[in-house]
């Protein structure tokens, strides 16, 4: 296997114009901080090779790799509800993209890499805390099986970046995204009026993330459609396990349907729809509970976009035909949402048999708001209840603290609904079993924020220990295992009601 890249670089090739080409700065004192080994392997990597001196320099941009055409992107976007017409890779530069060895195209790029032409006042960098926040949140939101960018690598570059705290350690994250074709994209050549290269960049996301729509008569409605789709269900299993992206603007909303940019993003501990924690969502626009009409209104402003590649601006019936076409996709946005959170719902549930939809919806609203009522813990509620399925309610229970017969008319309902389905005689081995399959999607270990808070203080100050050892817990979400249970444990409540991330740092 080789150390290098086997670049074949589409977006470079096929999008002239929508990019600037540009190298990253060089750094003074590159160090490896972490390199991810088997995502290294799945894109036909010699991680072995990378992992010294060569793949230090490589990853801090120090040494471009043979075959790379290094680019930033240019987009715009909708930043909490305004919109800035020209953001653009301001610290992140394409590098290429690979196959990977399952067949899949990946994007190769930088993060914290240095000034671009659309840097404006900022200075390009990033610190090493919130490059190996990227490293945590994505490779725990990996391993809880929900579609995401990951990070290949983090190297410290030796140099500081200055922050409002002060000087802190600078850092280059080597991200891995399906693509990095966003909503803002789109906005961007939409907004300029540009449409033959907004109609040469629908063409490329057509091919890349949707291949058998290539070529149809309404290609565009039906990239809308699958967008829809694909955010529909990333948003709905964000929502089963507590995630709050915290800065959902229409430049963090991929067309792949990844998860992508980690800043302000935290997981939600006592249950809240009203939940944020990021410093610079002052109005909680992107609170826990928002998020899903967030989605839709990202959509909204994608439909936009398109509407001019499915009707001659001089047609008014093609015009008004096209809007009522796109008005469709996202009035039956909230339906799809409902319909992808439903499934995982009854997942959690420990149910397996689609029943009637309105009373599982009821039944799974009803348990939010009673977790919600009484501050309950998101991740560990769902974990003591799938102890309740295999006859151990006490657990459960010592989450209501005050008011341990508070989940009882619930339990009532959930377990007629759950005897409903099981044609088990035995009802103890229906019980394990339901128990069995709701640990396998209800996650122990999530990146609780104070765990993650620790893990980067410590690695910023030259530790890497209990960051190397709350990736590995990360990893394995679903197994009760000795060393796991600190990472488990819910936050103090006044620790938690101060918490903040913050972005653009
Ligand atoms: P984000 O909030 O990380 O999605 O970034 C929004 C925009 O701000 C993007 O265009 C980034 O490239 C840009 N940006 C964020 N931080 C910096 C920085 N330190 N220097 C230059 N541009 C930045
Ligand atoms: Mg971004």
């Amino acid at each position: 296997m080789p150390a290098n890249f086997a670049f074949d670089n589409s977006y470079a090739r096929d999008l002239p114009g929508l990019y600037v080409a540009w190298p990253p700065a060089a750094v003074p004192a590159p160090e490896l901080l972490f390199l991810n080994r088997e995502l290294a392997q799945e894109l036909g990597l010699d991680a072995a090779a990378l992992d010294g001196p060569e793949g230090a320099a490589l990853f801090a941009g120090n040494r471009v790799p043979e075959g790379a055409a290094p680019l930033a992107q240019a987009y715009a976007g909708h930043q909490f509800g305004g919109f800035s017409p020209q953001l653009g890779d301001g610290r992140a530069l394409l590098l290429g993209e690979v196959i990977d060895r399952a067949g899949r195209r990946r994007d190769i790029a930088f993060k914290g890499s240095g000034r671009t032409p659309f840097s404006r006042g900022g200075d390009g960098k990033a610190a090493v805390g919130p490059m190996l926040r990227e490293v945590l949140v994505g490779e725990a939101m990996h391993a809880l099986g929900i579609p995401t960018t990951r990070a290949l690598a983090v190297a410290a570059t030796g140099e500081p970046v200055l922050r409002e705290s002060g000087p802190l350690p600078g850092a280059v994250l080597t991200r891995v995204a399906a693509s990095h074709l966003r909503v803002g994209t789109f906005q961007f050549f939409a907004a300029r009026g540009e449409l033959d290269r907004l109609r040469q960049l629908a063409e490329y996301a057509i091919a890349r993330h949707d291949p058998a729509l290539a070529g149809a008569p309404d290609r565009h409605l039906a990239l809308l459609r699958a967008v829809a789709r694909r955010q529909a269900s990333l948003v709905a299993q964000w929502m089963n396990v507590g995630f709050i992206h915290g800065v959902m603007n229409t430049d963090n909303m991929t067309i792949s349907g990844e998860t992508i940019d980690y800043g302000p993003c935290a997981f939600m501990e006592a249950t809240d729809p009203g939940a944020v924690f990021s410093s610079i969502d002052h109005g909680g626009r992107y609170a826990y509970g928002n998020q899903p009409q967030i989605a839709r209104w990202n959509l909204a402003r994608l439909a936009e976009t398109l509407l001019p590649l499915m009707a001659d601006g001089d047609d008014e019936a093609a015009v008004q035909q096209a809007v009522a076409q796109v008005t469709e996709v996202i009035d039956a946005f909230p339906a799809l949402y409902r319909a992808a959170l439903l499934q995982g719902q009854r997942a959690k549930l420990g149910l397996q048999r689609g029943g009637d939809d309105a009373a599982d919806e009821s039944l799974a609203a009803d348990w939010l708001a009673l977790l919600h009522a009484h501050g309950v813990d998101f991740t560990l509620s769902w974990r003591r209840l799938a102890d309740a399925a295999a006859g151990d309610e006490a657990a459960l229970r010592a989450l209501f603290a005050a008011d341990a017969k508070a989940p009882d008319d619930w339990l009532a309902r959930w377990r007629a609904r759950c005897a409903a389905e099981d044609d088990h005689a035995d009802a103890a081995a229906a019980g394990a079993q339901r128990a069995a399959r709701m640990r396998a999607v209800n996650p122990l270990v999530i990146p609780r924020n104070l765990r993650v808070e620790e893990a980067l203080a410590a690695a910023s100050a030259g530790d890497l220990a209990p960051f190397e050892r709350l990736l590995a817990a990360l990893r394995r979400p679903f197994d009760d295992l000795p060393g796991h249970a600190a990472y488990a444990e819910p936050a103090p409540a006044q620790a938690m009601a101060s918490y903040q991330t913050f972005c653009g740092t």
